[in-house]
C-alpha cells in the first residue's frame, strides 16, 4: 500500500480539489490510503471559534463563515445535484453546534479539540463526495476510530498497540481510504488532535501500522528546500536526505515536515516522498536511507515570534543540576518547549516557544527563584551544515542576542524587526 497525504494549502478551493484528482489520475489510485487536512486555514478559523466560544463572542458567526467558505467550495465543485454533500456537511456542523451548546467544560485544550477536529471532517467529506461522483470509488473513514490517544489535548500521544490493532482491522488495502489528518480519539472516545500540523503524522502512522511501501505529502513547493521560500532567497531543492538529517531539519523547526513524521518511518525504513502537488511527475525530495544530504548545501531554518529568558540565581549560588532540574520540572508542567540552551556558570539561558501561551503563569513561578529577564519577539535561526558565508549573509542587519556552535550546526537568536 501506499500513502499520501494532501495538506490544507492542496486543498484550499475547488481547483485545489479537482487537481487533488488529477494528481489521482496520474498516479493511479490502486492500493491507496490518503489523509487530508482541513482546506486551507480552517484550522485557524476555527481557533476563534474557540476564543470566541470560551470568551462568550460571537463564536456563531464566526462559525458560519466557516460553513460559507465551504458551501461555496461545494457549489462550484456540484455545479447539479449537491444536495447529499451538502447534507452531509450539514449534520456534521450541526453535530458540532451540539457540542457548543450542550458542552459544561472550559478547559480551553479540551474544548479546542472537540471544535477545531471539525476541518478534517469536512474537508475528507467534501473531497471523498468529490471523488465518488467523478468515478473514483472510495471509502471515507472516520480517523478516530482508528487512532487512539491519551487525553493530552492538543498534543495527544498515539497508543501504538491499539491503532495498529485498529488500523490493521478496519482499512482493506484494496479499496482507496480517504482518511483526516491530525485527529484521534481517547478511551473515552472524545476527540484529541496530534498537534498543529499534525497530519503528516497521521500519515506516517498509518504507513506504519499497514508496512506501507511509502508516504508522499503534497505540497505547495517542490520539495524539501534548504530554506522556507517565503524567508530566504535563492532556495535550492534537496533531492535526497537520510532519515537522521530530515529529523534534524524538522526538530529545529523546517515546518515543512511535521517533527515526529519520521521516526516511525525510520524505524520501517518506509521512503517519504515530498512532491509538488501542481507537478505531481517532478521527483521531489526522498527521505530514505542512504546520504545525508544531496546536494551537500547549508540548509537554514527560522522559529519566529520566540521567547529568550534568562535566569540567575537570587542567592549567588551556582546554576547547577538542582536549580536546572527545578526549571525544566516548570516547563513541562507548562508546556513550554525548549528550542535551546546555554548555561554558565551563574546564568541559565533558554529559548522557548510559548505556543500554549503560559509564559505569564510560568513567569511567576519563576520569579520566586530566580531573577529573571526575558525578551519577547525573537527569532530563532538554525543553519545546518553552515559555512563562514551562510553565517555572514544571515547576522548581516541583525541584532544577534545569543549565538551557539557545534559541529556542523550554528543557531542564533535574533531581536525581530518591528
Ligand atoms: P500543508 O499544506 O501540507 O499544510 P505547509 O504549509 O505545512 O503545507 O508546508 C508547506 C510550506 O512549508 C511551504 O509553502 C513553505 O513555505 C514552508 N516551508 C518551510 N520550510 C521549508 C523548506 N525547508 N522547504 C520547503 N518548504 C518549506
Ligand atoms: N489542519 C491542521 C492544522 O492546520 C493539521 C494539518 O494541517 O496538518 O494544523
Ligand atoms: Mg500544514
Amino acid at each position: 500500500m501506499k500513502v499520501f497525504k494532501f495538506g490544507g494549502a492542496s486543498v484550499k478551493d475547488a481547483e485545489g480539489v479537482r487537481n487533488l484528482l488529477n494528481v489521482l489520475n496520474k498516479t493511479g489510485n490502486s492500493n491507496l490510503l490518503i489523509v487530508v487536512s482541513a482546506m486551507g486555514k480552517t484550522t485557524n478559523a476555527l481557533e476563534e471559534v474557540v476564543e470566541a466560544y470560551l470568551k462568550n463572542g460571537n463564536f456563531r458567526e464566526k462559525l458560519n463563515l466557516i460553513r460559507n467558505f465551504h458551501q461555496a467550495i461545494i457549489s462550484k465543485l456540484f455545479p447539479e445535484g449537491r444536495e447529499e454533500i451538502s447534507g452531509k456537511t450539514e449534520v456534521i456542523f450541526t453535530t458540532l453546534e451540539n457540542f457548543l451548546e450542550h458542552n459544561k467544560s472550559s478547559k480551553y485544550d479540551f474544548v479546542y479539540d472537540q471544535i477545531v477536529s471539525y476541518g478534517e471532517l469536512l474537508s475528507t467529506t467534501i473531497v471523498s463526495g468529490f471523488l465518488e461522483k467523478s468515478g473514483v470509488p472510495n471509502k471515507w473513514l472516520d480517523v478516530r476510530e482508528l487512532i487512539k490517544t491519551d487525553a493530552t489535548y492538543r498534543d495527544a500521544q498515539v497508543n501504538w498497540e491499539e491503532t495498529q490493532y485498529e488500523i490493521q482491522k478496519n482499512i482493506n488495502p484494496n479499496l482507496l481510504t480517504i482518511t483526516q489528518g491530525f485527529i484521534g480519539s481517547d478511551t473515552n472516545n472524545f476527540t484529541t488532535t496530534l498537534g498543529r500540523e499534525g497530519s503528516d503524522y497521521t500519515a506516517a502512522i498509518f504507513a506504519y501500522c499497514l508496512n506501507a511501501e511509502s508516504v508522499s505529502i503534497w505540497k505547495d513547493v517542490p520539495g524539501v528546500l534548504n530554506g522556507d521560500p517565503r524567508v530566504f532567497q535563492k532556495t535550492q531543492l534537496l533531492e535526497q536526505i537520510s532519515y537522521e538529517e530530515a529529523i534534524e531539519l524538522a526538530f529545529y523547526g523546517a515546518s515543512v515536515i511535521h517533527p515526529k513524521t519520521l521516526q516511525p518511518l525510520q524505524r520501517k525504513e518506509i521512503p517519504l516522498y515530498v512532491k509538488s502537488f501542481l507537478h505531481p511527475e517532478d521527483p521531489g525530495t526522498a527521505v530514505s536511507r542512504g546520504r545525508h544530504l544531496i546536494p551537500q548545501v547549508p540548509c537554514f531554518i527560522v522559529k519566529k515570534n520566540q521567547v529568550l529568558i534568562s535566569l540567575s540565581s537570587l542567592d549567588f549560588s551556582f546554576m547547577v543540576e538542582e536549580n536546572i532540574s527545578d526549571i525544566f520540572r516548570l516547563f513541562h508542567l507548562y508546556q513550554i518547549k525548549v528550542d535551546l540552551i546555554q548555561n554558565s556558570a551563574i546564568s541559565f539561558s533558554v529559548c522557548v516557544d510559548n505556543k500554549f501561551n503560559n509564559l505569564e503563569k510560568l513567569m511567576q513561578h519563576l520569579r520566586a527563584r530566580f531573577k529573571v529577564e526575558f525578551t519577547k519577539y525573537v527569532s530563532l535561526y538554525t543553519i545546518r551544515h553552515f559555512d563562514e558565508k551562510a553565517i555572514k549573509s544571515l547576522e548581516k542587519d541583525k541584532e544577534v542576542l545569543l549565538k551557539q556552535l557545534t559541529h556542523n550546526t550554528v543557531q542564533m537568536v535574533t531581536r525581530e524587526s518591528k
